[in-house]
């Protein structure tokens, strides 16, 4: 790691360090983190970029559960606008769309969970390598027999949601899914002592993942009072649940 990247972080500074940062300065340092991804002087590092993240993955969840949107701000025209087109597109016929109409809605979706749930930071657009663009990019897959769901790639931002024979609300648990990961991937402290058992055991499937999967899960319940989500709370309940997951083997379809 550079000095020069460390300095770059160095130069933001909360404003009164002897008190513990506000949630919404540490949304403003993370959208600092974000518009720097990118850069090109640590472009080589940039895995490792978030090792110089002061924000554990706790913290994180606790952020996310406390000051988003959906925690926050329940009543708000966004939601009832989010509850609106979610139930509009659960209700069309998936298998008579076609890719471009599903990777459109899936889209609109993406910006949707960002600004319920992630402060914006995560479709927020930065410094990227040819111009501004969001800070992760959705891309989907037609590919009906793939034995994967979804996948967060790390090393490009890039979240791949494989579109399979599935109808809105399975997608839609998928890109929530693979949104959890791009943000505890991208945003917290590596360094943490308990950063492998919060984030990284099981492939990604933490502690932390699962207590911000489950908020995800239940607060989208809680909005739509869609039949499949109240299913999804109860699976998710199982602690063992990204086991139950891998135990199936490649003939099931798995979240990555
Ligand atoms: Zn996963």
């Amino acid at each position: 790691m550079s000095s020069d990247f460390v300095h770059k972080f160095a130069t933001f500074s909360i404003p009164d360090p002897r008190l513990p940062p506000r949630d919404d300065e540490v949304v403003d340092f993370l959208r600092t983190c974000a518009d720097r991804w990118w850069d090109k002087d640590i472009l080589t590092q940039h895995q490792n970029a978030n090792s110089y993240y002061p924000f554990n993955a706790r913290s994180l969840v606790n952020i996310v559960m406390k000051s988003s949107v959906a925690a926050d701000d329940p009543a708000s025209e966004r939601i009832m606008r989010f509850v609106e087109r979610f139930n509009y597109h659960a209700a069309l016929d998936w298998s008579a769309l076609d890719t471009k109409r599903k990777t459109d809605i899936l889209y609109e979706h993406f910006g949707r969970l960002d600004e319920l749930f992630f402060f914006g930071l995560i479709t927020g657009e930065v410094d990227g390598l040819s111009g501004r663009a969001p800070l992760v990019l959705l891309e989907t897959d037609p590919d009906r027999y793939s034995d994967k769901l979804g996948a967060f790639k790390p090393t490009t931002a890039k979240i791949v949601i494989w579109l399979r024979d599935y109808d809105f609300e399975q997608l839609f648990l998928t890109l929530a899914h693979e949104m959890t990961h791009g943000f505890l991937s991208i945003f917290s402290d590596t360094r943490h002592k308990s950063h492998y058992e919060w984030v990284d055991q099981s492939s990604g499937h933490g502690k932390m993942f699962w207590m911000l999967l489950r908020f995800l899960i239940n607060s989208i319940f809680t909005f739509t009072k869609s039949n499949y989500f109240w299913s999804q709370i109860l699976v998710s309940e199982d602690e063992h649940y990204d086991c139950v997951i891998e135990q199936h083997g490649p003939s099931r379809p798995r979240f990555v």
